[in-house]
């Protein structure tokens, strides 16, 4: 095949289909499997504004295909795959094996053509990247890259703003200076999206992420850069503006976001997540108002940062005929939460849990996180009594829990400043992050430990509090006997994976449980525990030939 442009998502470790690599709970609240296989938004956005430029860009999701299928050669496909240039996220450091290896793939089948990185977390590591890896041409810079990267492709690294790059065996940089204040004119035309899944022949290479197929999803970005600062975030407002020369919030308009809605309901009846707070530019009214003038068939997500006010949540409830909401308190405890960066006590929530209730809003998921400064392993079991709690209030009441894994962001407060907030760091240059992903339990890629937990306590007290968030879900009927088994089933695995690495012994004898488990019954439990509303692909499309056309694919 060949395109003008190949984008390319890898998984987190490139080869993990040969190794025995089992990380239960750290991907539990996102759509991705233990591989990382959703690719950034970034992605789409990037493919939509360069097709649209007459480019021929094709997105392949590497990572989603591997999961699906344990025979695909991958070095064969890439090496059939032609293109001008080949695009890579590394934009969440825990795709830093996969993508230098992928990198190291193409260069080596494809030296005439250029192999180019692209994310927040490259950005950060861009001089390692550049003195230590020979197969990347060029990493383009900051949290945008559609302006950037045309440039390239038309006149080369020289003129592009944003871009290190190696010029006859020396780093030449161009500053990072193409920061946008406005989205509207970076969208993802899922029209586009559709075109590349025909391409590829293959919906699991095509698609967003692996699940996708079975529980699809749109995304759409409605800000870039944040007003918070909790402390391990590489999004926060603080590392925006130390590292990536973003001092202001990027906004998409609320006409720009309906007419992306729009866009998305006219193909299929899909959710749609909306990502970012839309209080942010006091977006809500006019967003909402726009909203409900198309009459949705889909359901719709909504996040907030910090709980909204009743006013915010009436204007949204009109939306759709089904609306769910996301926020992350991170703990029950608010000494807890307020260390960590979210500036709001309980009564807060509970007020906006009322009034979830009291508007009839589908659901509300809570989002707790193990790992946290001044956080001690026994305050594992208060995050199912604090959701046993809330769902007194309200039985719309859904939460999750996982562990800070597997990285405190690089350019965070807390990767800065550790001692400040009670971290410490354990690994600093992008190699040790590359190595620390091929280890044998999730353990031993955590990069930090806090004054209040090492790494063993992180790993004990989220295992635990999953365990007992699933039996509380199990008690209110939240979840059913076989999930709650499957689920138990994870963890008594991760459990014994590292007891037997602890003791040195080989892993072979449970190659078949890791593989039964981490790969077939891992998609199962997280749908069971319904992350986001589910339905497959083929019923959400609403053209009855594409339909068709997906239903064949799915076979
Ligand atoms: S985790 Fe905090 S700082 Fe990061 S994007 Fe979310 S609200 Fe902003």
């Amino acid at each position: 095949m060949k395109v003008d442009v190949a984008l390319i998502h890898a998984p987190s470790v490139y080869d993990f289909r040969d190794r025995y690599l089992y990380a239960t709970v750290i991907s539990e609240v996102v759509p991705s499997l233990f591989v990382f296989d959703m690719m950034p938004y970034g992605f789409l956005t990037l493919a939509t504004y360069l097709s649209r430029k007459g480019y021929k860009v094709g997105i392949f999701n590497l990572a989603s295909k591997m999961l699906r299928d344990r025979e695909f050669d991958v070095e064969k496909f890439l090496k059939d795959l032609e293109a001008d240039v080949f695009g890579i996220d590394l934009h969440w450091l825990v795709h830093a094996h996969g993508a230098l290896e992928i990198a190291r793939i193409l260069k080596e089948y494809h030296p005439d053509s250029k192999v180019v990185l692209g994310g927040l977390s490259s950005t950060f590591f861009r001089r390692e990247i550049m003195t230590s890896y020979n197969s990347v041409d060029a990493v383009l810079l900051g949290d945008s890259t559609e302006v950037p990267f045309l440039k390239f492709l038309e006149e080369g690294p020289t003129r592009t703003p944003n871009v290190v790059w190696r010029d006859n065996g020396r780093i030449r940089e161009n500053e990072l200076s193409w920061i946008p204040d406005n989205l509207d004119e970076f969208i993802i035309d899922h029209g586009i999206l559709v075109k590349n899944l025909m391409r590829c022949r293959d919906l699991s290479l095509g698609v967003p992420f692996c699940s996708f197929i079975e529980a699809p999803i749109a995304g759409i970005i409605t800000v870039k850069g944040c007003s918070f600062n909790c402390v391990t975030c590489g999004g926060s407002k603080f590392t925006y503006s130390r590292f990536f020369r973003r001092d202001g919030l990027a906004l998409k308009s609320p006409r720009a976001i309906a007419d992306e809605v729009e866009g998305i309901a006219n193909l299929s009846s899909m959710p749609i997540f909306f990502v970012g707070d839309l209080r942010y530019g006091d977006r809500v009214e006019e967003v909402s108002k726009l909203l409900k003038e198309l009459d949705l068939e889909n359901e719709l997500i909504f996040e907030f940062f910090s709980p909204p006010p009743k006013r915010v949540l009436e204007q949204l409830r009109r939306t759709s005929h089904k609306v769910y909401l996301q926020i992350s308190p991170e703990s029950p405890l608010e000494e807890v939460r307020r260390a960590f960066g979210r500036p709001y006590g309980n009564e807060r929530l509970e007020k906006m849990v009322r009034y979830v209730e009291e508007l009839g809003f589908e659901r509300l998921d809570l989002y707790f996180m193990m790992g946290l400064p001044r956080q001690t392993p026994d305050q594992a079991h208060l995050v199912a009594s604090y959701f046993l709690k809330l769902r007194e209030i309200s039985n719309r009441v859904n939460a999750f829990v996982s562990p800070l894994a597997p990285f405190v962001d690089p350019g965070s407060r807390a990767f800065v400043n550790p001692e400040v907030h009670g971290y410490e760091i354990l690994f600093r240059d992008l190699e040790s992050y590359r190595r620390a992903l091929t280890s044998y339990h999730w353990k031993y890629s955590l990069n930090y430990r806090t004054a209040w937990m090492d790494r063993q306590d992180v790993v004990s007290s989220s295992l635990t509090a999953y365990e007992e968030l699933n039996r509380a879900k199990l008690e209110v009927g939240l979840i059913d006997e076989r999930t709650y088994e499957l689920a138990k089933r994870r963890v008594q695995l991760d459990r014994e994976v590292l007891k037997y690495v602890e003791m040195g012994l080989p892993l072979d004898k449970m190659k078949e449980s890791i593989e039964e488990v981490a790969i077939k019954l891992d998609a199962e439990v997280k749908k069971s525990l319904s992350l986001y509303p589910t339905r497959d692909l083929a019923q959400c499309i609403k053209n009855p030939l594409l339909r068709g056309v997906v239903s064949f694919l799915t076979r």
